[in-house]
């Protein structure tokens, strides 16, 4: 038996989707499309895809290790400096570079559960203990995370908005609880979906981490930029958190076009509000035709949110697999009579809700 360390024995990996065309083989049907991963429904931005092209003949050098340009209109745009900044490959990178400087073996990460599987996977990566406070009314329960503080607690992972819940912790609510947090405690507040905010009480952490030196902002452009292909991201934090992030990331750890394609979607403004205008409008219709279909959702202020069945839904959600339409499971997060959708086009909003009423009206 190799001898890996306990902890990665005991991992049990993040669940890779299948490609689409091998589900399509597999259950013999010919179209499918994927309402799971909340990723953009729409191609990227036209600008992002022509930097890419120009960008094709330069790949045999290596990328700029500094992301210096897009760093340099991050800054600017955020109104940070250049030191606040770390880019990153996907968010996913900065939960696991935080792991990496904060733990060593036995120490503790405190979170929701559920919340993001990516933030317990990181921790236990690092021979470290994922804390897990359950969820009051489908939200973080701010109260029971301080109250899970230990001497052993290095930090404390929080997406807002939750996923899979699609809830917020408001700005009164944030500030409260970073007041209260000891500073030696780490808070990575993941904001994976802060784009798709309506609710005018959300307060991102960039208002808080030049007060609190403690605070990690981490935003990616796998969303609303529509670029999950590409693994971009980055982190927000005091001068003297970035300089350890930096000691421990891969030096060309954000590529070429990855690079190139964020800067020219940071300058297409009109693409962005496109797709949230859509996420918003088509959201609104998928929740009345839930409504209809005689089924309760609860309301999220993200590109995604939580059906109720009302009824055990893996059969549901095979049965809609077998209708191409590939929706998440929510029984791994401990909800069995839940999924959980993507909002996805027009098109494929309508497709889902057709083959919903078709299963529902079978079973
Ligand atoms: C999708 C998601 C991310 C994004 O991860 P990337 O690695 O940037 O693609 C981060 N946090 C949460 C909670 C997410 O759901």
């Amino acid at each position: 038996m190799l001898k890996v360390s306990e902890s990665i024995r005991e991992l049990v990996p993040y669940p890779p989707g299948k490609p689409k065309e091998e589900l399509q083989r597999e259950l013999g049907i010919e179209k499918s499309f994927k309402l799971a991963s909340n990723e953009s429904p729409l191609p990227p931005s036209p600008r992002a895809i022509s930097a890419m092209m120009e960008a094709l003949g330069e790949v045999n050098r290596y990328p700029d290790g500094s992301c210096y340009y897009l760093k340099e209109r991050l800054a600017e745009l955020l109104g940070v400096a250049f030191g606040n900044l770390v880019l990153v490959n996907g968010s996913n990178e900065l939960i696991q570079l935080l792991a990496a400087i904060l733990l060593a073996p036995g120490d503790e990460v405190v979170m929701s559960e559920p919340t993001f599987l990516m933030y317990s996977i990181a921790v236990r990566g690092q021979s470290g203990v994922p804390v897990k406070v359950p969820q009051r009314e489908n939200r973080h329960d701010l109260e029971g995370l301080l109250a899970a503080l230990s001497d052993r607690t290095r930090a404390v992972f929080i997406d807002n908005p939750l996923n899979p819940t699609g809830q917020i912790i408001s700005g009164d609510e944030l500030s409260g609880f970073v007041a209260r947090l000891p500073e030696d405690v780490v808070l990575l507040l993941d904001e994976a979906y802060g784009d798709f905010v309506e609710r005018e009480d959300f307060v991102s952490g960039l208002e808080l981490f030049r007060d609190h030196p403690n605070v990690v902002v981490g935003r990616t452009f796998s969303k609303a930029y529509g670029l999950a292909g590409l693994r971009v991201a980055y982190g927000v934090a005091s001068e003297e958190m970035i300089s350890y992030l930096d000691r421990v990331r891969q030096p060309f750890n954000v590529n070429t076009l990855a690079q190139k394609a964020a800067l020219a979607a940071l300058g297409d403004q009109e693409y962005l509000e496109n797709t949230l205008a859509l996420i918003s409008r088509e959201k609104g219709r998928l929740y009345s035709e839930i409504e209809r279909l005689g089924l309760d959702y609860i309301p999220s202020e993200t590109n995604f949110f939580l059906i109720d069945l009302k009824r055990e839904a893996d059969p549901v959600f095979d049965a809609l697999l077998y209708k191409g339409v590939i929706v998440r499971s929510m029984k791994s997060y401990g909800l069995p009579d839940y999924i959980r959708i993507t909002v996805g086009t027009e098109e494929e909003n309508s497709s889902f809700i057709a083959a919903l009423a078709e299963v529902l009206e079978a079973g």
